[in-house]
C-alpha cells in the first residue's frame, strides 16, 4: 500500500482500490441451503454498523478512491433504515456507481425509490424457475415475489440488472439453459456462480455438489454462440461474454475452478464493520472498533491506509 496525494488505496500492484462491497446486514428472509443453516443466530443489533456509521465508512472510502459500491447482505433490502441508507449514500459526490445484490424478494415494493436514490446497478439471484424447487432451494422463499421484483426492477429502467445463479448437480443442474433463456427474454444479464462451500447443501440426504463453469460454458455453447468480452478495467472476477444476436451477457464466477485472487482489487465490509481485502484473506480491520472511538476522519483514513495488508 502505499500513499499518494490525494490520499487513495493502491495496491502492491500499483492499482486503485475502486470497488467497495457493503454488507449491512447479516440478516435474510431467505435460508438458502448453499448460504445459511435452517436455524440462524444472528448478529446482535448493537454489533451491526448503524445507518450512519454505513454512510460515513461509505464516504471515507470514496475520498479514498473508491468510485463503485455494492450493496449486499444477507438481504441488504431487509435492513431497518434502509431508505436512508440509500439516500446517503446516493449523496456521495465521487461515487460513480451505486450497486445492488439482492434475493429480489421486497424488490417490487422498493425498485423505483431505489433507482430515484442513484442506484443503477442491480443483482437479483435466481437459482430456479420452479415455484416448488425455489423454495426448497431457498427453504421460505416465494418465487412469485421474486419475479415481481424483476419485472419491477426491468420496469424501473436501472442501467445493469443481472441475475445470479448457483447450480448445483441433483439440485438444479437442469436450469441453465431456461435460466439463460429467461434473461435473454428479459433483455438482462446473467452470471453463474460456482458453489463455495459455505452452507450444508444436501437433499434427503443426499450432499450436492457444484457444477464447474467450464461444464455451464460448454452447455451453453451448444445452443448460442458466446463472445468473449473485451477485459473492463476493474473487471473483477466474473469472465464474461455477450450471446451473440441478443442483449444479454453471461459471466461465469469461479472460485473453485479458475483461481481469481489474482484480478481482485476489491475490499468487502462485513455487516459488523470488518474490513477484509477479498474472501480467500482472513485478515481484517475492525473499522467499528474506530468509527465508535471518536476518531476524526483524517485519523480513521490513516489507520486504514496504514493497515491494510499489502496484497
Ligand atoms: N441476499 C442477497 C442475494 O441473495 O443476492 C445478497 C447476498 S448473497 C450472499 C450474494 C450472492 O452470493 C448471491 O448471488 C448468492 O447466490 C451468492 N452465494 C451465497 N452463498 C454462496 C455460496 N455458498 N457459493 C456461491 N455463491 C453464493
Ligand atoms: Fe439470503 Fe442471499 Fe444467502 Fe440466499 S444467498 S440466504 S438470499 S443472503
Amino acid at each position: 500500500m502505499s500513499l499518494t496525494s490525494p490520499a487513495q488505496l493502491i495496491d502492491s500492484f500499483d492499482r486503485r482500490i475502486s470497488y467497495l462491497r457493503l454488507s449491512v446486514t447479516d440478516r435474510c428472509d431467505f435460508r438458502c441451503q448453499y448460504c445459511m443453516a435452517e436455524t440462524m443466530e444472528f448478529l446482535p443489533r448493537a454489533q451491526v454498523l448503524t445507518i450512519e456509521e454505513l454512510i460515513r465508512t461509505a464516504r471515507l472510502f470514496t475520498e479514498l478512491g473508491v468510485r463503485k459500491i455494492r450493496v449486499t447482505g444477507g438481504e441488504p433490502l431487509i435492513r431497518r433504515g434502509v431508505d436512508e441508507l440509500f439516500a446517503g449514500l446516493g449523496e456521495l459526490p465521487s461515487l460513480e456507481t451505486l450497486a445492488l445484490t439482492t434475493n429480489g424478494s421486497q424488490l417490487a415494493a422498493r425498485a423505483s425509490q431505489l433507482r430515484e436514490a442513484g442506484v443503477s446497478s442491480v443483482n437479483i439471484s435466481l437459482d430456479s424457475l420452479d415455484p416448488t424447487r425455489f423454495r426448497t432451494i431457498t427453504r421460505i422463499g416465494h418465487l412469485d415475489a421474486v419475479m415481481k421484483g424483476i419485472d419491477a426492477a426491468i420496469a424501473t429502467g436501472f442501467k445493469r440488472i443481472r441475475l445470479n445463479a448457483v447450480i448445483l448437480d441433483g439440485l438444479n443442474r437442469d436450469e441453465a439453459l431456461p435460466l439463460t433463456r429467461f434473461a435473454i427474454d428479459k433483455n438482462i444479464h446473467i452470471a453463474f456462480i460456482e458453489e463455495m462451500p459455505l452452507g450444508q447443501v444436501n437433499v434427503g440426504g443426499k450432499a450436492l455438489t457444484y457444477v464447474s463453469s467450464d461444464e455451464l460454458k460448454t452447455e451453453l455453447e451448444q445452443h448460442f454462440e458466446l463472445r468473449a468480452l473485451n477485459s473492463r478495467a476493474n473487471a473483477g472476477p466474473s469472465r464474461d461474454f455477450r450471446i451473440a444476436g441478443t442483449g444479454t451477457e453471461v459471466g461465469f464466477i469461479s472460485p473453485h475452478s479458475h483461481n481469481f485472487c489474482a484480478q481482485c482489487n476489491r475490499l468487502r465490509i462485513s455487516a459488523e464493520g470488518r474490513l477484509l481485502m477479498c474472501l480467500g484473506n482472513e485478515q481484517s480491520i475492525d473499522l467499528r472498533d474506530l468509527l465508535r472511538a471518536g476518531r476524526s476522519d483524517e485519523d480513521i483514513k490513516t489507520t486504514i491506509m496504514e493497515s491494510l495488508p499489502i496484497k
